[in-house]
């Protein structure tokens, strides 16, 4: 898997399923399970169980995480989610770009 695709604080659309369209930051990247969580998307409600702080338990609704086949890297430029091209420069950093117009994400 392309494991350093998408980074932390990554700006990010979501390509499939029922957030489709939804776009957001990433908040976490769960790279042993290729998810992801980004802010906004993908709400899920949990169970919360009372616990010393709180009197009594509730629900409360937070991100679920996507797939990271699901979410690709949105670029201004090009106004959509694009692929991403690597290039290594002289001082040996890795930089991603859009794949589009070449705009870098770094
Ligand atoms: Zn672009």
């Amino acid at each position: 898997m392309s494991g350093i695709a998408i980074k932390r604080n990554d700006f990010v659309v979501v390509t499939a399923g029922k957030e489709k369209g939804k776009k957001g930051k990433v908040l976490r990247v769960l790279r042993d399970k290729d998810r992801v969580i980004v802010e906004k998307v993908n709400f899920i409600k949990r169970h919360q169980k009372p616990s010393s702080g709180q009197k009594q338990g509730g629900i409360i609704e937070r991100e679920g995480t996507l797939h990271l086949s699901n979410v690709m890297l949105f670029c201004e430029k090009c106004g959509k989610g694009v692929r991403i091209r690597r290039q290594r420069l002289e001082d040996g950093h890795v930089v991603r770009l859009c794949a589009g117009c070449g705009e870098s994400f770094d």
